[in-house]
């Protein structure tokens, strides 16, 4: 008998050293040179990462591009949502069951061993989605961390859907999402509050979809701090896309992330999503869309817990998407300009580590941290952007998911 039910032979755990992981009851135990194991696989002198953490997704509406035709393709954010809702009214367990299983299971495939799914809550489908999920999630437990944020994709300001809201919470959904620009004018700020009350009666986190917009004068991200505050919720609020921040000017931007470093809010950022978003036209003005993507780098400058998410796969809302964080990191650095070596250390992080503070689990490549280890195809970072986004292996809670050696194209030289 070894002492380890797992060894991890010639792992590159950070750019100068390569070593041994030795793994016991899902943890990593020990670094260095290690003898002897249960079983034992070997890197390669390949880097090994915390398994990607997908931070910002919808299993739920993943794989409607199925049910699409054509002309339901290249629409502006609100055509979408017209769209969805449509699609939506047909919606059955079984049908959400079957297009979610495939997203999980692709997202396994690439590394991808935890994932923080919004769910739609709304009065077209009701809770359907979220006891579809629950069930899911129950099912891949050992192999994925899943967790699911009540989302309410039509709002919350009214009885029927605040009610809803408190159905999915109850039925066990684990955060609060929230979605303001949904509600009719004037009816954002009441949005915040309902959510916030709803964070409080189940003492549950908030993940809030703000600013999908490249205009500043719709931003609520101010009224998220505000409330942040007064609710004291410190440590408790994350923020998904927040666009608007990039329009800002620089000055008003600083005082904004330093509000948000004060509160300790999470920024999620989808990439390719983000990028892809067509918005209306303000005053019939043609103008080129400019990237719209938040202020990746200041945010991260600053100390902020960036994490980024695939967002949409193969919906209305994007059309794309193979699940790959990879694919995610290469839009990221590309959209934001994070070329510096430090910033693709950045970008790695926000893919893996810092998904995983937000969702409170304990991962990185050190000894105590939860086993959940990806080796990649790459000798370097920069390697790992340029791979063929495959994962040659896969391991959850220290047990093997998935191994093909055949997948390590890169050589040592
Ligand atoms: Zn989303």
């Amino acid at each position: 008998m070894s002492g380890f039910s797992l060894v991890i032979k010639n792992a590159r755990i950070n750019d100068t050293t390569i070593s041994d992981i030795g793994i016991n009851n899902g943890k990593i135990e020990r670094i260095g040179k290690l003898k002897g194991a249960d079983t034992s696989i070997d890197a390669k002198n390949h880097y090994v990462l915390s398994g990607f953490v997908n931070s910002h997704c919808h299993l739920d509406k993943s794989n409607l591009l199925d049910k699409m035709t054509e002309d339901h393709l290249g629409k502006t954010l609100e055509e979408n949502r017209l769209l969805l809702k449509k699609l939506k009214s047909s919606y059955s367990s079984s049908d959400i069951e079957r297009r979610a299983t495939d997203t999980i299971e692709k997202m396994l495939s690439k590394g991808i061993t935890a994932i923080r799914t919004q769910v739609d809550v709304d009065p077209t489908a009701g809770v359907i989605p979220i006891k579809s999920l629950l069930k899911l999630k129950e099912k891949y437990k050992d192999r994925a961390y899943i967790e699911l944020a009540a989302f309410p994709q039509e709002g919350v300001v009214d009885e029927t859907k605040r009610d809803l809201m408190e159905k999915a919470m109850e039925l066990g959904a684990d955060v609060v999402g929230g979605l303001p620009l949904v509600e009719s004018k004037g009816n954002e700020r009441k949005h915040l509050e309902i959510l916030f009350e709803l964070a409080k009666q189940y003492n549950k986190k908030l993940d809030i979809q703000v600013d999908e917009t490249n205009d500043p004068r719709m931003s609520i991200l101010p009224e998220v701090i505000k409330k942040t505050k007064e609710e004291n919720f410190q440590g408790r609020v994350t923020v998904t896309h927040a666009i608007a921040l990039s329009r800002l000017p620089t000055e008003k931007a600083k005082e904004i992330i330093q509000q948000m470093k004060a509160l300790k809010i999470n920024v999620i950022v989808t990439p390719s999503a983000n990028m892809i978003t067509r918005f209306a036209e303000i005053n019939d003005l043609w103008i080129r869309p400019s990237n719209s993507i938040t202020r990746v780098t200041e945010l991260y400058d600053n100390g902020i817990n960036v994490a980024i998410g695939t967002d949409n796969v193969r919906d209305i809302f994007y059309p794309f998407g193979n699940c790959s964080m990879i694919r995610e990191l290469h839009m990221l650095v590309s959209a934001t300009r994070m070329t510096t070596r430090e910033y693709i250390d950045g970008a790695i992080a926000m893919a893996t580590t810092n998904g995983a503070k937000l969702l409170g689990i304990n991962y990185g490549i050190e000894e105590g941290r939860q086993a959940d280890i990806i080796i990649t195809d790459g000798m370097s970072k920069i390697d790992i952007l340029n791979s063929d986004e495959t994962i040659p292996c896969v391991i959850k809670n220290g047990n093997i998911l998935s191994l093909d050696e055949n997948k390590f194209q890169r050589r040592n030289n």
